[in-house]
């Protein structure tokens, strides 16, 4: 890992200490504090205040039990989470994940990135993230939902369109949203339609809300491509993951002439000389919800399946990565091996994926390298977007929508771009983002005292 200014490393240390066995927390935090030493040197006023301990530090954190009851009439227990990071900027907003691996450190480090990703949208939204270790994979919708309204008893009294305002994340889609917000909706009597957001159309979500993320980081990296004369037009890509990121970063990055040829789940990934099918992949993972060998199996002649054990999605030659399944999935071992096979850029479509070893190779490579606070901030600010026309009972065309998306993501590409220049760190996507998103914060909550 590159190195911290002398000034910040008892802020790491405290965090260390204080958040014993969060190593994700604990990486995160590095991060940022690694791109403060510049700021701090320009802007020593930030040291006062305890300023940025106090942004390390979760406002409140909520932990809680999740009893429900399977099909079969067992008696099930889960853990529910819910980090309120920061509200500096507006209320607490982030996504809900549900998976095995949740914990409070995973969801803790998930808020902290939350927190700064919002600031650089430019929309009046703090930080926040939540979730379960539930693991949805083989439930019923009757489990789903039992589940779904059973976090939602004890989580309703922390919410409110003012509070706090949860969405997706991995594990929660549409359907989950929908048992949460039907929950929140009868225990409240309000319908409160700007306490939820990734809601259906059907009951006041957002055109283009599904698509905003993968959508989002294709036109981050299309920007960042422009930067060096180049476009996604001719280039292969590799998308990993499978779910609602990945599967309209393909969409995206197809419609600009790029040539997706792998995508994955936790089981493995598949590779299609051809060109990923669209068609056949949405259908295998939102219609059918089965397993990715399933499209190589449908698929027939030059698409072929490798099993998570036998080998790495990064093994594919590719120009451009674009890892959208979970943190920590791309090593220093697969970054190494992506730049002998030249790539020249990488989009990160999920939160954290690739480890601080594979961030330090890109970068000493000369690899364009969008972090995903920036990249993937799509999601999040169309949920922003949300939330604004439910406030105004209102509802936008798509084509409204995804032009405001388009601008917002060339907004945050740009203020990355600009304050790495600032700062003296031109190219550093990761500098500049981490930079810009703190200077949001910390300009908010040094003019509301100490709080
Ligand atoms: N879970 C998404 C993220 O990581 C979306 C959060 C939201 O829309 O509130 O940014």
């Amino acid at each position: 890992m590159n190195s911290i200014d002398e000034k910040l490393q008892p802020i790491l240390a405290e965090v260390v200490r204080r958040n014993a066995g969060e190593p994700e927390f604990h990486q995160a935090v590095h991060e940022v504090l690694e791109s403060l030493g510049r700021v701090v040197a320009k802007h020593p006023h930030y040291l006062d205040h305890a300023l940025i301990e106090r942004i390390c530090e979760p406002e409140r954190q909520i932990i809680f039990r999740i009893p429900w009851v399977d099909d079969k009439g067992q008696v099930q227990i889960n853990r529910g989470f819910r980090v309120q990071f920061n509200s500096a900027l507006g209320p607490y907003k982030g996504g809900m994940r549900f998976h095995p691996s949740v914990n409070v450190g995973i969801i803790k480090f998930l808020g902290f990135e939350q927190t700064f990703k919002n600031a650089l949208t430019g929309m009046p939204i703090g930080g926040g993230k939540g979730g379960s270790d539930f693991d949805p994979k083989g439930r019923s919708d009757a489990e789903i939902m039992r589940f779904c309204q059973s976090l939602m008893t004890e989580l309703h009294r922390h919410l409110g369109e003012q509070t706090d305002v949860p969405a997706g994340d991995i594990g929660v889609g549409g359907r989950e949203i929908g048992y949460m917000f039907g929950q929140y909706k009868r225990l409240n009597n309000r319908f409160e339609a700007g306490v939820f957001t990734g809601k259906a159309l059907a009951y006041g979500g957002s055109r283009a809300r599904t698509e905003a993320t993968g959508y989002g980081n294709t036109y981050f990296v299309q920007a960042m491509l422009e930067t060096k004369g180049t476009s996604f037009d001719g280039k292969k890509v590799v998308v990993s993951g499978s779910g609602n990121v990945a599967i309209y970063t393909i969409e995206k990055v197809q419609s600009y002439g790029g040539k997706i040829i792998a995508c994955s789940d936790s089981s493995g990934y598949v590779v299609d000389e051809n060109e990923i099918d669209l068609d056949l992949l949405k259908d295998i993972k939102n219609v059918r919800r089965e397993r990715i060998s399933e499209y190589a199996r449908r698929r027939g002649q030059g698409a072929h399946f490798i099993a998570a054990d036998k080998g790495s999605i990064w093994d594919v030659p590719c120009d451009v990565a674009m890892p959208s399944a979970t943190q920590n999935e791309l090593s220093g071992k697969d970054a190494a091996t992506l730049i002998r096979n030249g790539v020249i850029a990488v989009g990160e479509g999920a939160n954290m994926p690739s480890t601080p070893e594979a961030i330090k190779a890109f970068q000493d490579a000369g690899v364009m390298f969008a972090p995903g606070k920036a990249a993937n901030a799509g999601g999040v600010a169309t949920s922003a977007l949300e939330m604004q026309q439910n406030a105004s009972r209102d509802s936008w065309t798509f084509d409204q929508t995804e032009a405001r998306l388009a601008t917002i993501m060339r907004g945050i590409h740009d203020s990355c771009y600009q304050t790495a220049e600032e700062y003296g760190a031109p190219g550093n996507y990761v500098l500049g983002a981490n930079v810009a998103g703190f200077v949001r914060v910390a300009e908010a909550m040094r003019m509301l005292g100490v709080i």
